[in-house]
């Protein structure tokens, strides 16, 4: 496993200095920007390479897969879950990561809401945004968003804190910087209505631009850890 871990550590270097290049570029602090390392089908100890290095954020998108992996994380590490998330399953995780980013209705944000107060917990959510208006993504329109801004904004045992967002895969660089500078305008239109600090945008193919308008986190898979290799389904 040697080798994969020195790949590991050497994207991360790569993918540090890209994020500043972009942050100069836009006349931002690098430190704005947290660098999530999202961790399906990668081993933990390629993931706790990443940790060693100082990566403090893991982005889980499965309940099934980060709850038998978990054990063996680091436990500086904090967990943050990225994916669709089945109210059924709230119960599960609610204890075991430090924030969860894909709330995208009114009805998740309750369940959550309650898995919450029985913990005797406030939890840190996200509200997901269609902003590439998909009929096959998950996330809210932005002509929704306010209203369940306002309306997740009653529950006692959450907390928004931000925006995520999961743009189409956009080959053309200016229309890829258009669709993030849409999000962070966005953003800041509903700062005026909550207190806002977190805008989670870019992917591995899109990071650098993300971090250019204004991303706060960006969210890393095979950039860091190679390309997935999903198991053979027999
Ligand atoms: C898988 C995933 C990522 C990371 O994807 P890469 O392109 O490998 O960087 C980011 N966000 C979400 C929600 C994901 O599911």
């Amino acid at each position: 496993m040697e080798p994969e871990m020195q790949a590991v550590r050497e994207r991360l270097r790569a993918i540090r200095q890209n994020i500043e290049r972009a942050c100069a570029s836009a006349g931002r602090d690098p430190g704005e920007v947290t660098l999530m390392a999202v961790t399906k089908t990668v081993d933990p100890l390629l993931i706790n390479t990443a940790v060693d290095e100082g990566v403090t954020v893991l982005g889980e998108n499965r309940v099934q897969e980060f709850l038998s992996k978990r054990a063996e994380y680091r436990p500086q590490a904090q967990v943050q879950f990225i994916g669709h998330l089945q109210t059924n399953k709230v119960r599960q995780i609610i204890d075991k990561v430090t924030m969860i980013q894909s709330v995208d209705s009114l009805h998740l944000a309750a369940a959550i809401d309650k898995a919450a107060a029985q913990h005797d917990l406030i939890m840190p959510v996200l509200l997901e945004v269609n902003i590439g208006g998909e009929a096959s993504k998950s996330g809210v329109s932005p002509a929704e968003l306010p209203a369940l801004l306002e309306e997740a904004g009653k529950l006692t045992h959450i907390a928004v804190r931000g925006l995520m967002t999961i743009p189409p895969p956009q080959p053309d660089p200016v229309k890829q910087t258009e669709v993030f500078a849409q999000m962070a305008a966005l953003y800041r239109q509903m700062q005026q209505i909550a207190p806002l600090e977190v805008l989670s945008m870019g992917m591995s193919g899109d990071y650098e631009a993300a971090a250019a308008q204004g991303a706060t986190l960006v969210r890393i898979g095979s950039a860091l850890f190679g390309p997935r290799i999903y198991p053979q389904v027999r």
